[in-house]
């Protein structure tokens, strides 16, 4: 069997740049935002927001993949304006998601990263196109996908060129159902040890839940997260995809220094 390229033995731990933010490096980053687009008026009110705060990186749908065909499917192309234009404004990267082959060189052309969701990390088409151009991908891991199969998912775009990849953990679906997922950082531990890619965790998609957020938050830097991506808004009730873990801006703030306190012991 061939020697896998994420396997430590392949090489030293990669880093991902993306400006002067660093995945795999001391720095834990903070990627946070609501999940969808919706207007302008509020994404650069909750950018702003989180620029105060010192988060590195704004996040926002605009291509959902809604399980139901008759919920808001995002913004699209108007949706990845009004990012760029918030980003450039408060000068922070973006990311946001990719669904579509199709669409990857327009997709680039307004994020600095692109996410491939829970849903498309079986989608080897994309996978293989995100591999041959050299944008940042963050690889969420498949909702029922083994540790084994996001890896190969994570290979698919080394192989094809892009090293550029940040796997996401945000959770499985298992027996239990009282959270919406069940977020596995045993997954985290396993990737920190044994393979190269920098690991962020979701505790927003995870969970489900708001007031759970917190503590996963604290438990994935624990577990030796790089990262974490976070749904926040202004107005989380309202928020117009999501709101259920979606959480305010003044909890996101407790969360960043209790974790930029828990780093100081890893
Ligand atoms: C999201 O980030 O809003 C999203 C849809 O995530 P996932 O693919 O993990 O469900
Ligand atoms: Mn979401």
């Amino acid at each position: 069997m061939k020697q896998l390229l994420v396997d430590k033995s392949s090489g030293d731990s990669i880093k991902v740049k993306i400006s002067n933010i660093v995945f795999g490096s001391e720095d834990k980053i903070i990627i946070s935002g609501p999940c969808s687009v919706e207007d302008y008026e509020n994404m650069i009110k909750i950018a702003r927001k989180l620029k105060r705060l010192g988060v590195h990186m704004i996040r926002g749908g605009a291509f959902k993949p809604r399980t139901s065909p008759y919920d808001f499917q995002g913004l699209q192309e108007e949706g990845l304006k009004i990012l760029k234009q918030v980003g450039c404004e408060v000068q922070l990267p973006v990311v946001t998601e990719i669904m579509d082959t199709r669409d990857i060189e327009m997709v680039s052309g307004y994020s600095d990263m692109l996410q491939v969701g829970s849903r498309n990390m079986y989608n080897y088409s994309l996978l293989k196109e995100l591999g041959r151009s050299k944008v940042p991908v963050l690889l969420k891991r498949g909702m029922s996908a083994t540790l084994s199969e996001w890896l190969y998912a994570a290979e698919y775009i080394l192989s094809f060129g892009n090293p550029n990849v940040v796997l996401c953990e945000r959770g499985i679906r298992t027996f239990e159902t009282y959270t919406r997922n069940t977020l596995d950082l045993n997954s985290v531990a396993v990737l920190k040890q044994k393979y190269r890619l920098p690991v962020i965790v979701d505790p927003s998609h995870g969970t489900g839940m708001k007031e759970l957020v917190p503590n996963m938050c604290l438990a994935s830097i624990a577990a030796g997260a790089d990262g974490l991506i976070i749904e926040s808004h202004i107005n989380p009730d309202n928020a117009v995809s999501d709101a259920r873990q979606t959480i305010s801006i003044s909890s996101l703030e407790k969360i960043i220094s209790k974790v930029n306190k828990l780093k100081e012991i890893y």
